[in-house]
């Protein structure tokens, strides 16, 4: 989730002082810190040095359909998908951006009509992730709107169903809910990655979007990737994408490329006097221990209750697993029907079931993902003591 939109969430750590000396706890962001000590231990493993006369050229390569996406770039792009097995990409066009979310609006102007009298309606079920309602209408553009709800859609004329999966808030797995014709569909699959959720089979969409956000943690880095069938619809995201910068930045890129090549090369040498264990394996385990923190503190409270997930098999992995989201879909029990402030009572920060389309007895918290320095959590800030022994 983007920062920006809570009143709270200004500051980058989780624990912060408030105006008042209070320290209140941040689960608002979604802010991938976790992995910043697996990163520290790759050290030169992912340094790249770019000269000043290097990627001067607004350009990257003319020939191809997405003309400022970088070669190597789309390479590991590639590579990745096909060691992890989650996207298929023969058959795709490339379309770099900004993060997955300049290419969510770069797809919303590619599906919408220059022609058409009203604005194609957008629509997903609900819980849907908070910011898509927001990004959709910021600009009162005339080619989209917001429409909400997936389930009770039925407005007659073109539409866009967004699925993302696993759903954020609430880590379930997306598929297509709305059963009318005249619609296109956007695959958001930020967290199709195995450390969160079982890699059943490569997805194979129209147009599915990435971004190393969630699958590195790369979240500064502002890169995301889209997979895109259509030729036509490749070519007017990158009309977007030049519309509104010109390009994405070659640094940017250059430095996703090659942390995405030490992820993809952490899986093949995984055992290796270089990688005793893949990127996957390490944050599969950190994520499974900070669930098993989570659910223990539910279960002792008695006041919460969270998603009962069902296992299912892992490609990547060789076995069945649980899906562990990068946040938790909390509900309050025991009558309390405003979630969000029943915790802000208690100076924790989340947000609120109906940013989601949902009930207010919901809310949404990333105790998972971020690292809670000073905040109690000790036990977390343990992992890195622990990659550490394992020699990575
Ligand atoms: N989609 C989903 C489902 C997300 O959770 C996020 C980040 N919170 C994004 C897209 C945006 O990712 P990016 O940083 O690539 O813009």
């Amino acid at each position: 989730s983007t920062p920006s939109s809570s009143a709270s969430s200004s500051s980058a750590s989780v624990a912060e002082v408030e105006d008042g000396g209070e320290e209140v706890v941040n689960l608002d962001h979604g802010d991938p810190t976790m992995y910043e000590s697996y990163w520290q231990i790759m050290g030169e493993k992912t340094t790249i040095v770019i000269p000043g006369w290097q990627s001067i050229s607004y350009f990257s390569d003319i020939r191809s359909t997405c003309w400022f996406l970088e070669p190597e770039f789309a390479k590991q792009v590639v590579r990745l998908h096909k060691v992890v097995g989650n996207a298929e990409t023969e058959g795709h066009h490339i379309v770099v951006g900004t993060g997955s979310s300049q290419l969510y609006l770069a797809a919303l102007y590619a599906l919408s009509s220059k022609e058409a009298a009203e604005p194609m309606s957008v629509v997903s079920a609900a819980p849907y992730y908070s910011s898509y309602p927001l990004m959709t209408d910021y600009q009162k553009s005339g080619l989209h709107k917001w429409a909400g709800e997936a389930r009770s859609f039925n407005k007659p004329g073109p539409f866009v169903e967004l699925i993302t999966s696993p759903n954020n808030p609430d880590g379930f797995v997306r598929h297509s809910i709305v059963n009318q014709t005249g619609g296109a569909l956007i695959h958001d699959l930020a967290y199709y990655w195995p450390q969160y959720t079982p890699i059943t089979s490569p997805a194979d969409n129209d147009l599915t979007l990435f971004t190393v956000s969630k699958s590195t943690g790369h979240a500064g880095m502002r890169i995301g990737w889209a997979l895109v069938k259509d030729l036509e619809v490749a070519k007017r995201m990158t009309k977007f994408i030049e519309l509104s910068t010109i390009g994405v930045s070659k640094d940017s890129q250059l430095r996703a490329a090659k942390v995405l090549e030490a992820v993809a090369d952490s899986c093949e040498q995984a055992g290796s006097s270089e990688f005793s264990e893949s990127f996957f394996e390490v944050s599969y385990r950190l994520m499974t221990e900070r669930w098993q923190h989570l659910r223990d503190a539910v279960n002792t409270s008695g006041r919460f209750g969270l998603p009962e997930f069902t296992p299912a098999f892992c490609h990547f992995h060789g076995h069945n697993l649980q899906p562990q989201p990068a946040f938790a879909w909390l509900r309050c029990l025991n009558g309390v029907e405003d979630c969000e402030s029943f915790l802000r009572g208690f100076n924790i920060l989340t947000r609120g079931g109906k940013h989601f389309g949902a009930s207010p007895e919901y809310v949404r918290s990333y105790p998972v993902m971020a690292d809670h320095q000073n905040s109690g959590f000790h036990k977390w800030n343990g992992e890195r003591r622990s990659f550490n022994r394992r020699g990575h």
